[in-house]
């Protein structure tokens, strides 16, 4: 994780339209073009192509259509219906049942009513074939909201649904998780991928990872097949000791992390007998996703830099 204000910059750049259009045009052209190290590809057939491969190497799935901050309504149809082919070409590849959404994607910013129908569209085609649906978390404007739809969704009665919380806000540990836990809800822990004001998370790396370190105990122990989600070696291993201190078995929770990260610690992992499940985003809105991945990461702008001069020769 970068300092405050490299997140900064990465998120300003993520929000400028003409470096989004160049981008587009330019990361996902060929296979090796930049923008695949992270994404999986911009259609179905791509993202479902990149899932069989990752359990063919034994590990589990969720899809991720990218999309966020849609500003009319017209554009949240327009993701819902995607969303649903997404889920019946899920069923007739025969691929794990697993998605992950935004709900500013489902039209969050623009009328919450809406958003929540759109989201129960989705669930509706969803949960009778057995999928399970994670609700990306997103900035901290977003907590109040998304966690409250979550629970009136779950008192209704939708429980193939799970939530993610961030160890970097302050709130999460004194109030979400207790919340969210005592409803018996799964809960993905994250460090937090946003850039966020002082008031509302911690700033400094330390404090966050110790956060999570202490969420993540308390997980492996009281949650509900709790999704430990980092790659953060010192974390994971945090995860290990605790579960086998406190005898819980290697099924009773999982790791996940990003496609394209650390595939290494993926597979030491799958290897030493944990659940390992790859988070696989793929669509043709993938500019604000992949700058949050670059923000964590010096080393990865370099990256592109080099697959851009490749591209080009
Ligand atoms: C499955 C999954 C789902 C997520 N869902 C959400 C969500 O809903 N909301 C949200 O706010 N955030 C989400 N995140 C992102 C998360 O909040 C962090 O921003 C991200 O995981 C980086 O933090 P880290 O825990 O890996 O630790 P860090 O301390 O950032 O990184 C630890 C180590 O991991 C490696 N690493 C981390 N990131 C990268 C990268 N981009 N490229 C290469 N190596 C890297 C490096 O070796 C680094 O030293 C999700 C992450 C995962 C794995």
């Amino acid at each position: 994780m970068l300092d405050a204000a490299a997140k900064t910059f990465f998120h300003l750049i993520a929000q400028n339209r003409t470096l989004n259009k160049l981008a587009s045009r330019y990361g996902m052209r060929k296979p090796t073009s930049f923008a695949r190290r992270f994404i999986a590809g911009e259609t179905v057939a791509e993202a479902i192509e990149a899932a069989r491969a990752v359990q063919a190497r034994g590990m589990l799935i969720t899809l991720d259509l990218l999309g966020e901050s849609v500003t009319n309504l017209d554009e949240a149809d327009a993701a819902t219906r995607a969303y649903l082919s997404l889920i019946d070409a899920i069923v007739a590849s025969g691929i794990e049942r697993n998605i992950s959404l935004k709900l500013t994607q489902l039209g969050l910013d623009v009328d919450k009513a809406s958003a929540v129908d759109n989201l129960r569209k989705i669930l509706g085609r969803a949960e009778p074939e057995g999928f399970f649906v994670r609700i990306d978390m997103e900035s901290s404007a977003y907590t109040d909201v998304t966690l409250d739809i979550f629970e009136t969704l779950w008192t209704h009665g939708y429980h193939q649904i799970g939530i993610v919380l961030q160890s970097a806000l302050y709130r999460t540990e004194e109030r979400d998780l207790p919340r969210m836990n005592a409803l018996g809800a799964r809960i993905r822990l994250v460090k937090g991928a946003y850039k966020e004001p002082r008031n509302a998370a911690h700033q400094k790396k330390l404090d966050v990872d110790a956060a999570y370190a202490r969420m993540t105990k308390k997980l492996i122990t009281d949650g509900h097949y709790a999704a430990i989600a980092t790659h953060d070696p010192r974390m994971i291993d945090v995860a290990r000791q605790w579960a086998r201190d406190h005898g819980v078995a290697a099924d009773r929770f999982e790791f996940q992390m990003l496609y394209g990260v650390r595939r290494d610690l993926q597979a030491m992992l799958m290897k030493a007998g944990y659940r390992v499940r790859v988070y696989i985003p793929f669509g043709r809105q993938w500019f604000p996703y992949f700058m949050r991945r670059l923000g964590e990461r010096p080393a990865n702008v370099m990256f592109v830099v080099r697959g851009i001069l490749v591209d080009s020769g």
